[in-house]
């Protein structure tokens, strides 16, 4: 059996665009369709930086969504040249949704927002009207569809419906496929048009709370399983997927890498103020301080590049500095705001300084040493990227140079 993920995957510049509700519509009863339009989902320009145009090729990409605290304005988060700036001093409400439609040409992208108690985002939904701004985020990637596999297995809820539902509109014709979807009533079932051999299973919690119920782990549990090697999607309530993966895992020995399941949301007493589930953001943003790479890089770039010692030395503006360095001039110009982001260099008039951060660099040739890109200690580093390799086989993870051995993880 293959341990290969079967999903090709693309990745995007994540970029934060303002857009405007064009049309609000209920598919259902108990999901609003909100359609957006706007300059910005064409390439457009900003702050000194070239954004591209939208992207959005996989059935279960994502956006962010950004939303005001009571009256007050958005919190909103800075651009990068490819990723999002969060702000220290104060958190965004951000939430996740799925565009469940994306038409480029026209310029419009729909997204299907589950109706329910207690949610910013719900209720931003529910009172919007056209002509209103809005801000999204990304899709930072797209997973494609899975290859190489002789059936897939997809289980929902309503917050997956959009993702299903697009999905099975995309879906290879013929494609083998078993769908069970949990909607609160039976006037929440959809259309759900494809030319796949899929056979789509409603549940209906009937008057029971969404995120309650077993319904979907029961419904897996009791099916006729497929011969040949399946592939498993599942989104929807965290806590209700928990034992649908023990299932898999351990009953049908569905290895994870032929798994993609994911909690959409969790149950939690609904909190009539805005901003409630901060505790999962706050995990959330935990989770994205911990793991971003890109203040690393951008420092060990600009060091590489002399670009800290030539600030010390007065080299001012974009210009000289793109020539004294080598560098593509607009690309060092989204490097240098980056940097000024990040309290790596202060803006002044046109050009630039250091900080107390950056001067301990120039300062410290061991500093500068340690963070060249060319030197050993890069490559000791970069070596941590073959952690997974060693931990699995006690080997060392390191990186090659010229066919030796550099460093060891
Ligand atoms: C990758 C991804 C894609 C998603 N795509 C979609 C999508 O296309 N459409 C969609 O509707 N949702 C989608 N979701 C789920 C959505 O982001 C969450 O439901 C989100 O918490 C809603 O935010 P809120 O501000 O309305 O409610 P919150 O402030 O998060 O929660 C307020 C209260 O509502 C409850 N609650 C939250 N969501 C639900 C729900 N769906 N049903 C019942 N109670 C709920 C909470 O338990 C809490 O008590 C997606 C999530 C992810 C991670």
């Amino acid at each position: 059996m293959s341990t290969r993920n079967p999903r090709p995957v693309v990745t995007f510049p994540i970029v934060l665009r303002e857009l405007t509700v064009l049309r609000v519509a209920d598919v259902t009863p108990g999901m609003r369709r909100v359609t957006l339009g706007g300059e910005q989902l064409r390439a457009f320009h900003r702050d000194g930086l070239d954004l591209p145009a939208l992207r959005s090729e996989g059935f279960d990409d994502h956006v962010k969504f950004f939303f005001a605290d009571g009256d007050a304005p958005p919190v909103l988060p800075g651009q990068n040249v490819s990723s999002l700036d969060w702000p220290a001093d104060a958190r965004p409400i951000a939430k996740d949704y799925t565009p469940v439609r994306y038409d480029p040409e026209a310029g419009e992208i729909d997204f299907d927002f589950v109706r329910h108690e207690g949610g910013v985002a719900s209720s931003w939904a529910q009172a919007v009207k056209p002509g209103e701004v809005t801000w999204i985020a990304g899709p930072k990637m797209s997973h494609g569809h899975p290859e190489g596999v002789d059936w897939l297995l997809v289980i929902g809820d309503e917050t997956a419906l959009p993702a299903i539902g697009r999905w099975l509109a995309e879906m290879p014709a013929g494609t083998r496929a078993r769908v069970f979807i949990e909607v609160g009533e039976e006037s929440h079932r959809q259309e759900l048009p494809t030319e796949a051999d899929a056979t789509v299973t409603w549940l209906t919690r009937d008057g029971a709370p969404a995120g309650s119920t077993d319904l979907l782990e029961r419904a897996v549990r009791s099916m006729e399983w497929l011969p040949g090697e399946v592939y498993v999607w599942a989104a929807g309530e965290a806590v209700t997927l928990k034992g649908i993966r023990r299932h898999l895992s351990a009953e049908r020995g569905v290895p994870r890498e032929r798994t993609h399941i994911t909690g959409y949301w969790r149950r939690t007493e609904p909190d009539p103020v805005a901003g409630a589930g901060q505790a999962e953001d706050d995990a959330h943003e935990r989770l994205h301080e911990l793991t971003d790479l890109a203040p690393g890089f951008a420092i060990r770039a600009a060091v590489t590049l002399g670009l800290f010692d030539l600030v010390r030395d007065g080299v001012s503006g974009p210009a000289e500095l793109a020539r004294r360095t080598g560098a593509e001039p607009s690309l060092l110009g989204a490097l240098l705001t980056y940097l000024v982001a990040i309290g790596l260099l202060e803006a002044d008039g046109d050009g630039h300084r250091l900080t107390a951060v950056s001067e301990e660099l120039v300062e410290d040739d061991h500093s500068s040493d340690e963070y060249h890109l060319g030197g050993a200690q890069a490559a000791m580093d970069l070596s941590l990227a073959g952690l997974p390799h060693t931990l699995r086989t006690g080997g060392p993870g390191f990186r090659t140079a010229g066919g030796d051995r550099v460093a060891t993880a």
